[in-house]
């Protein structure tokens, strides 16, 4: 399992709408943006990371990938995979610039493919070489139902049609107006709609402060709602640990969290319920083990982010004992030879060997950006 040659990509996948928008973001594409690892006896691994398809910043991941990383790796063994990470992780020169962000979601990129191309050498898919299935069912909530863009009225009928005619239980809502009162109409209007048997999440992406999430969410706890995610800052322990204290909805958190110690300490504070990690964003499959394994010791449910739109996360969901459900947005499914799938409510468990991440070439035709 030499590696021969790693080559980044940039690949900007349309959404299935033309733009969407949350309290902080607005988007049109999702991006892409990896790296491909090929062995010296032939085996192709990809990894990537998830984007907002912004070229300029996108080009910097994938220099990162090519210039400083690609060369420390260059004839090792893929099979070596915590002592690679940790290579990657330690390099001086790229460490001292940053230990969080474009050089740390760079190199997770790599280490997906590096357990790609184990699985794939194993032949079994990667939730099996992780040590088999450990849930039935793993429970698909659905976020494309509930942007912060999308009218009243239409939010209404697609969360409606996600539970009556796809069979969703589960839905997650965008909140964060500047007026909060908007979001307790909008989520007032979906339970009324839906019924007290569905569950409903709510995700603010970082957009208030405490006093107006206290606020809010002394208005909000009628609507029983499952968790609020990303009530504030990404970075806010404290603000955190005290909005827990201070209501009985549940926190969820972690999507923009770049490192095993983050969690540490949004765990140790008591500042977060539902533990979110994403292998786009921390550095890989690798990090994202120990983060779940974490949250796991501490009694605490792990809930992925997909910022990988789920391809990765369905295997670590299937396996990991902490978790139970799977954030569901299908922008990118399409782009990849065993795209997620959901069938009543529920992931289907992925079969064929990897992690999920090969692209297919028509995807790559059709939606590739120069490097
Ligand atoms: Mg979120």
């Amino acid at each position: 399992m030499k590696i021969k040659s790693i080559e980044p990509f940039i690949v900007h996948a349309p959404l299935n709408v033309d733009s969407i928008s949350d309290s902080t973001n607005t988007i049109t594409h999702w991006g892409i943006v990896g790296a491909r690892i090929v062995t010296e006896d032939g085996l192709e691994g990809y990894g990537y990371t998830g984007t907002h398809a912004h070229l300029a910043t996108d080009r910097l991941v994938a220099r990162c990938i090519s210039d400083s990383y690609a060369p420390l790796l260059i004839g090792e063994d893929a099979q070596d995979g915590d002592r690679l990470w940790r290579k990657l992780l330690s390099y001086p020169p790229v460490r001292w610039v940053g230990r969080a962000g474009i050089t740390t979601i760079a190199a997770g990129a790599i280490d997906i493919a590096l357990w790609d191309l184990r699985a794939k050498a194993a032949k079994v898919p990667l939730w099996k070489l992780l040590g088999g299935a450990t849930v039935d069912r793993l429970e698909a909530y659905n976020t494309d139902i509930g942007w912060l863009s999308t009218p009243l009225a239409r939010m209404i009928d697609s969360c409606k049609a996600a539970v009556e005619v796809d069979g969703f239980r589960r839905l997650k809502l965008k909140v964060g107006h500047s007026d909060p009162t908007i979001d307790i109409e909008r989520v007032a209007a979906v339970r009324k709609a839906v019924g007290p048997g569905v569950t409903i999440a709510i995700d603010g992406n970082g957009k208030w402060d405490l006093p107006t999430c206290m606020r809010f969410c002394a208005r909000a706890e009628p609507l029983d709602l499952f968790w609020f995610e990303e009530p504030m800052w990404f970075d806010d322990i404290r603000g955190h640990a005290e909005l827990a204290n201070s209501t009985s909805i549940p926190i969820a958190l972690g999507e923009q969290l770049y490192s095993l110690h983050a969690f540490n300490a949004f765990m140790d504070a008591g500042a977060v319920h539902y533990v979110q990690p994403d292998v786009t964003r921390l550095a890989g499959i690798t990090e994202y083990i120990q983060v779940a394994h974490a949250a796991h010791g501490r009694g605490l449910p792990v809930t992925a982010h997909v910022g990988d739109m789920g391809q990765v996360h369905v295997h670590l969901s299937f396996w990991h004992p902490a978790t139970t459900m799977l954030e569901y947005i299908p922008w990118i499914k399409d782009c990849f030879e065993e795209p997620i799938r959901v069938r009543d409510g529920a992931y289907q468990r992925p079969e064929a060997p990897g992690a999920g991440t090969t692209l297919t070439r028509q995807a790559i035709a059709a939606h590739s950006r120069p490097l």
